[in-house]
């Protein structure tokens, strides 16, 4: 998947796993279906344990509920 613009959406973030205290890094990324163009729904997967987790963020990388 291509991304055409400039902003991050927190893509190079690397999150703890809550499982195995793990890294978790971003494996897919896709736009968000009820918040719009300008956020994702990123999954990140453990490299240890290979748990996985969804979050919603915006352009900015910020978290979004
Ligand atoms: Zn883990």
């Amino acid at each position: 998947m291509i991304i055409d613009h400039p902003a991050s959406y927190g893509a190079s973030d690397r999150l703890l796993c809550q499982q195995c205290g793990g890294d978790r890094i971003l494996t897919r990324r896709s736009p968000h279906p009820d918040f719009g163009g300008n956020y994702e729904i990123q999954i990140f997967r453990c490299v240890q344990c290979g748990d996985e987790t969804t979050r919603s963020v915006d352009d900015t990388g910020r978290p979004r509920g």
